[in-house]
């Protein structure tokens, strides 16, 4: 398999990531109030989710991260799936995201400038299926069999699918990290990005500094990027400064808005950090952050504001 972002590095000085999918829903009057969040959406209303991602790629993104987060076997079983259906959801993430790209793609006026976008199939940790906050915790008291277990079955049907690499997002623990990166070895060609949830300037959520999460992941060769997603901005430039003394893989980030999510009330509070999350991304990119999107509460506007100035920085 080859791989996707270093085709993109090679070319370009960074490489731009989507923005948020369930809040951008939301905001386009979609109803997520659901333990399934944009999975929900993915059962209900799937044309939503691949006009999504075609805006994102028309807005500049070089990738899109599929809508499979929070799509998991046991989070369907609990609406009445059985697993032969499950899967099926869990890959038809993977086939909106590829009926988008090849509209855009379609249209060679697309084409000026840019690679051609790759598709990034979302793993979102086992807190994501727990719906309670706890992907921005940890401490799930699951052994790293368990954790493998619960992530084997997603991680093949969205291989199984035809995804370019594997987005592993929002992990809040070393665990998991740990459970992740050893699930991938059972499928020898296939790469991902590792990024993780953090709690301030130096550590993941579950409280383990990330410089250390980052440096055990070194050596695992099908890791071809790392970094930080759905964290503060506020804590992001650090970040960057810690995992670059430690890693010579391209670091991700894809913070968040700065505001923060209420599990109980299944929303988020505050507001956002900056007045404008794209043109304070430059600072990330300073940092030496190579792969730069938003997560919740970010916009295909926020992208297009990051795609016009990443590629055009000497
Ligand atoms: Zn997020």
């Amino acid at each position: 398999m080859n791989n996707p972002i270093a085709s993109i590095l090679d070319h370009y000085p960074a490489l731009v990531i989507d923005g948020a999918l369930a809040t951008e829903l939301e905001r386009r009057g979609y109803d997520l109030k659901d333990s399934l969040w944009s999975a929900k959406i993915l059962l209900e209303q799937p044309d939503a989710i691949k006009q999504l991602h075609y805006d994102y790629f028309k807005a500049g993104a070089d990738c899109a991260i599929t809508a499979s987060y929070q799509a998991t076997i046991e989070g369907f079983a609990k609406r009445g799936l059985n697993e032969k259906e499950a899967i099926a959801l869990i890959q038809k993430s993977v086939k909106l995201a590829n009926e988008a790209r090849a509209e855009f793609w379609n249209d060679e006026s697309n084409h000026a400038g840019r690679s051609k976008p790759f598709i990034a199939a979302s793993i979102g940790p086992y807190g994501a299926f727990l719906a309670d906050g706890s992907e921005y915790r940890g401490n799930y008291g699951l052994t790293k069999k368990e954790l493998m277990d619960f992530h084997r079955p997603r991680v093949k049907a969205l291989i199984e699918a035809g995804a370019d690499i594997l987005a592993c997002e929002t992990i809040p623990s070393l665990i998991e990290a740990r459970a992740m990166a050893k699930l991938l070895k059972e499928f020898p060609n296939v790469m991902a990005w590792f990024s993780f949830s953090a709690r301030d300037e130096k550590h993941i959520s579950e409280g383990q500094v990330f410089a250390d999460c980052v440096k055990q992941l070194e050596d695992q060769p099908q890791i071809v990027a790392i970094g930080i997603n759905c964290t503060s901005p506020k804590y992001i430039s650090s970040l960057i400064r810690e995992a670059k003394k430690v890693t010579n893989k391209p670091i991700l980030v894809y913070p968040n808005s700065g505001e923060t999510y209420d599990a109980t009330k299944h929303d988020w509070d505050g507001h956002p950090v900056y007045e404008s999350f794209g043109e304070q991304a430059k600072e990330w990119y300073e940092a030496g952050a190579r792969m730069i999107g938003g997560c919740c509460r970010t916009t295909p506007e926020d992208i297009s504001v990051i795609a016009s100035w990443v590629r055009n920085v000497a």
